[in-house]
């Protein structure tokens, strides 16, 4: 844990996390020291209240916190982060001066987040599974209308990490959290490029908090899907440190790259949202890694020694031909006036499309080995996925070839970040690339349907 430590001297918000098994009645004294003198309010589900409520309102009694009467919500059917519930939340908070002390996995905790935040107040939260790296980082994910964005506010000040709880947690919300540090390993090869490229320098002591401990804590997935407690802390301690690097930035960019976005159009698109339980952020990212490690594998096969820049360059798309593309990959409205500003906002001239394709040629050797080190094959990622009980495979939810196909250029449009789908669509190859995943020899031609169970 002592990366954690020294990651705390690198974070303004959070500034106390409490990681062990039966660390739940120590919450009363981790919330006494951040909010001395403070009134508390527990806010749970009714599963999360189930399985730590009594012990968390008792460890705050036992320390003396006044508390108001625990604010407890339906868990079935499980909860949505979407804006009513934070409007909801927040007013609740306003009628009084308590702090909340939530119970939370994924949703709830954005929720308190944001709420929380919305009232000028910082919260405690007690993590209940080992599901998203969610946690510790800056900004929530909250439905607004309907879409899913990422709405800025602190995290919490104070979390407590139980890993008995964790462990005791359904199997698919541990699967779910392997699933979002898996795409650590193609964000870290989306961040590599946009670093070489010199669009979004690597920071390099995010960069170790962040990627050092993913490898390790992916290594073991039989155990994760058997709920041992060693492989559940460095899978809770990755998690945690992911959510750390993105609050030092204040920047996803270490720990999301073009994998989330396949998650954020499923999403967007309210993909899953209704099903009981509903198809998890981990599943859907997890998904996303397996297809970038598939364009990846293609990507180093490439060699740009003799790539045609001028060629390339007559046929550089204009301003208006692009946004007609975007237009025609996202038809929902309220995502496409998002993508259309995103996509803009990356748009290289045509003026300069020369120059930039030469520094791609130039930078591209030396890219290229750095990600071969980062990344590991599609075929690899999916079997530790299928290992852990997550989703490898589209047809697993219900997603069709030709749907998924179309996934990797919708993702393509969403965020002005630079990935390896953008660097492709510059070259003139994303088309082929992608094609190439689905014709016979392909990674998704080939790929088998892991069996069910
Ligand atoms: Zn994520």
């Amino acid at each position: 844990m002592n990366r954690i430590k020294s990651a705390l001297a690198l974070t303004d918000q959070t500034r106390d996390i409490l990681v062990g098994s039966h660390v739940v009645p120590r919450t009363g004294g981790v919330f006494a020291r951040n909010f001395p003198f403070q009134r508390a309010v527990v806010v749970a589900d009714s599963n999360t209240w189930a399985v730590a409520g009594r012990a968390v309102a008792a460890s705050l009694r036992a320390e003396g916190v006044a508390m108001d009467r625990p604010i407890i919500y339906p868990g079935q059917p499980a909860l949505s982060a979407d804006d009513g519930r934070v409007r909801d939340l927040r007013t609740r908070l306003a009628d009084t001066s308590a702090v909340a002390c939530s119970i939370a996995a994924g949703s709830l905790n954005d929720i308190v987040k944001l709420a929380s935040h919305e009232v000028g107040r910082s919260y405690l939260n007690v993590c209940t599974a080992a599901s998203v790296d969610g946690y510790t980082s800056f900004g929530a994910s909250i439905a607004v209308g309907g879409v899913k964005r990422s709405v800025p506010c602190p995290a919490p000040r104070a979390v407590v990490v139980p890993l008995d709880l964790m462990a005791a947690a359904p199997s698919r919300m541990t699967a779910a959290g392997y699933g979002d540090l898996a795409e650590k390993v193609t964000a870290g090869a989306d961040w590599i490029l946009a670093d070489a490229l010199g669009l979004d320098p690597i920071d390099p002591v995010v960069w170790e908090l962040v990627h050092d401990p993913v490898q390790g804590a992916l290594c073991d997935p039989a155990a994760l899907a058997r709920g041992e407690i060693g492989a559940l802390g460095q899978l809770a301690e990755a998690l945690v440190l992911s959510g750390l690097g993105m609050q030092i930035l204040r920047s996803s960019r270490p720990a999301s790259g073009a994998g989330h976005y396949f998650s954020h159009q499923w999403e967007m698109e309210g993909y899953g949202r209704g099903w009981e339980p509903p198809l998890s952020h981990g599943f859907k990212v997890g998904l996303g890694a397996v297809a970038m490690c598939a364009l990846y594998e293609k990507l180093l096969e490439l060699d740009l020694a003799d790539f045609d820049v001028k060629a390339r360059v007559e046929s550089w798309p204009t301003p208006a031909a692009d946004a007609a593309r975007v237009r025609s990959l996202q038809m929902l409205p309220a995502v496409q006036t998002d993508a259309l500003a995103q996509s803009a906002a990356k748009q290289v001239p045509k003026s300069e499309a020369g120059l930039w394709l030469e520094k791609v040629k130039a930078a591209w050797p030396a890219a290229r080995e750095r990600i071969a080190v980062q990344v590991r094959p599609a075929a690899a990622m999916a079997d530790g996925l299928a290992r852990v009980g997550a989703v490898s495979h589209p047809s697993q939810i219900g997603v069709s070839p030709e749907d998924f196909k179309l996934k990797y250029f919708q993702a393509q449009t969403l965020r002005s970040r630079y990935t390896a789908l953008d660097l492709l669509a510059q070259l003139g190859l994303l088309s082929e690339t992608v094609e190439g995943l689905f014709a016979p020899g392909g990674y998704w031609f080939e790929a088998a349907v892991p069996a069910a169970g």
